[in-house]
């Protein structure tokens, strides 16, 4: 027996009477009633209305009809546990409808019993809360969102701070490099592409007399300011190096003062690129070089004087040797003929040195001149050529001549091109050991529109690690020192400042052991004219 007493004994409710109050509360909930075993016997206008299926569809139907996985099935089971032994109960539900939509149902599922007290049916009065779950859902959503926000907020405070930091170390750095270029010694001027000064340290003025207030806005070493005391060429070049082809410039510039007065400056000017390789600005730092400009000058200068004054007695005694040696004086023993050819040439090797000591301090002193006229220029090789063919052959070495035939007459300084001739087929045999080759060429390169010469060896090459030294004044490889050849170092300088100052271009390839190849250019229009108060090689 059941302990629960039937609602009907208790209100003397009649069935119509429960079916006017099913179809009372019908406007607001969804009503049900099912059997024992969930099988719909009957639905209101609201369920069916909610649920979108029929009331034919729904009837005999089990209430399963309506689930939508969302719940757990714990919570049906204690559901059943719960009204099967007489208790109600109420839950929230997320149903399915019948074209898949979901709708939320706050439901309470009451038994039914018999006027015996046995369970007869179910009845489930449900109340839409879609709206409400869809606000509760909205509020977590709306949460998470807020949570998220929060999040990236956080993320972009710490990139606040991060970026900060950064920036004030970045603002400590340069505070630095403006307090290095505040006192830097060295003359420091930042300018724009175009060489418009944007920056200089306060050191210009001490260098130039001018203020850095009056120079910024101005073009960086134009006549309007310190510069424009080279030739033209030199600017030209200046900038083709900066500004073309994108590379540091280094090396002497003549400046003058606001005063007037003149000044040499070691510059070295960079150009400052940005990510697409293009010129951002350029930085120049300069420094006052006159004094070590003037040391070096008297040092030069005394070279100069030295080697004039050497080259009377060295004249003296080469002629007296000459004397002794063609016997107008007496016949000399094979000894004593012996010991003035050895002096003979060991004042034969002052002299060159001597000589090339000249022609250094020529070099340094000034522009030397160079005085193109047309040339045969086979002609001359062929004569440098006969004038070492006999130390050639003496070495038993293989000498090859690749002479271009037609090659026309050239605008060039025969005096200078016979220095450059000389010392590098010299060189090539001197640094060949006995049976090697040599072969020498000279030929027109149309494309190029030059004339190229080349002396190729297959000596002692050059040390790869010494080889950017090879141009430098008195350098000697140290193969070239153990070989036990004569050299003083000074060949190749002076060969390197001819055919630079003169428009051409030399180098060469080498490796050590195997042999050297160097190689002259010079243009098809010539030599370049340049006037001079000094002649080489004389
Ligand atoms: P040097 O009087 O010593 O020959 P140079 O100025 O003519 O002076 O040459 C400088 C150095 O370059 C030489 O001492 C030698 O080390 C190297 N050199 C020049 N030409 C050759 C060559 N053809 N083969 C190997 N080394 C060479």
């Amino acid at each position: 027996m059941n302990k629960f007493t039937p609602i009907q004994k208790i209100n003397h409710l009649e069935d119509t009477d429960y079916r006017a109050l099913l179809d009372a509360v019908g406007t607001t909930a969804l009503v049900s009633v099912t059997d024992t075993k969930g099988t719909i016997l009957y639905v209101n206008k609201k369920f069916i209305e909610v649920s979108q299926y029929t009331a034919e569809e729904l009837i005999g139907e089990n209430h399963r009809i309506l689930k939508s996985g969302h719940q757990p099935d714990s919570m049906f089971v204690e559901l059943w546990q719960a009204i099967s032994s007489g208790g109600i109960w109420r839950g929230e539900i997320k149903n399915r409808a019948k074209d898949g939509s979901y709708y939320w149902v706050d439901t309470s599922i009451a038994p039914i019993f018999t006027e015996q007290g046995e369970l007869h049916r179910y009845i489930a009065v449900r109340f839409l809360i879609s709206d409400k779950k869809a606000f509760e859902a909205g509020i977590i959503e709306q949460n998470r969102n807020l949570d998220k926000t929060k999040k990236a907020m956080l993320n972009i405070l710490e990139d606040i701070e991060t970026e900060k930091e950064r920036a004030e170390r970045l603002a400590q750095d340069l505070k630095k490099f403006q307090l290095a270029a505040q006192y830097s010694t060295d003359q420091i001027v930042i300018t724009d592409a175009e060489g418009v000064i944007v920056y200089a340290n306060p050191i210009l003025e001490t260098l130039t007399g001018f203020s850095v207030e009056e120079s910024l806005g101005k073009k960086a070493g134009s006549p309007e300011l310190w510069g424009g005391c080279m030739d033209e060429d030199f600017y030209a070049d200046l900038w083709r190096i900066v500004k073309t082809e994108k590379k540091s410039f280094t090396g002497k510039i003549e400046n003058k003062r606001k005063d007037g007065e003149r000044y040499w400056a070691s510059a070295n000017i960079s150009p400052i690129l940005d990510e697409t390789g293009e010129v951002t600005f350029f930085v120049a730092i300069e420094r006052d070089v006159t004094r070590e400009q003037e040391i070096d000058q008297a040092k030069t200068e005394f070279v100069s004087l030295a080697s004039h004054q050497l080259r009377t007695p060295l004249s003296t005694i080469n002629w007296y040797a000459e004397i002794l040696l063609d016997g107008s004086t007496g016949k000399l023993t094979k000894e004593q003929k012996e010991y003035v050819e050895q002096m003979y040439a060991s004042n034969q090797r002052m002299v060159d040195l001597v000589n090339s000591l000249l022609d250094v301090s020529r070099i340094e002193l000034g522009t030397f001149q160079v005085e193109p006229v047309p040339t045969d220029i086979i002609e001359l090789a062929e004569s440098v050529l006969k004038e070492q063919r006999l130390e050639a052959d003496k070495r038993k070495l293989q000498l090859k001549t690749v002479f271009d035939p037609k090659l026309p007459k050239i605008d060039i300084d025969p005096r200078l091109l016979r220095m450059v001739f000389q010392n590098l087929l010299s060189n090539a045999i001197k640094y060949t050991p006995d049976g090697g080759s040599v072969t020498y060429e000279v030929r027109k390169d149309a494309r190029k529109k030059q004339v190229v010469f080349r002396v190729a060896d297959s000596g002692i090459g050059i040390p790869r690690r010494q080889q950017k030294r090879i141009f430098s004044k008195l350098f000697r490889a140290d193969n070239a020192r153990e070989s036990e050849t004569d050299g003083n170092g000074l060949g190749l300088y002076i060969v390197k400042s001819v055919v630079e100052h003169s428009g051409g271009a030399i180098s060469f390839t080498s490796t050590e052991g195997k042999g050297t190849t160097f190689t002259v250019r010079i243009p098809l229009s010539g030599m370049v004219k340049k006037e001079g108060t000094k002649e080489l090689g004389s």
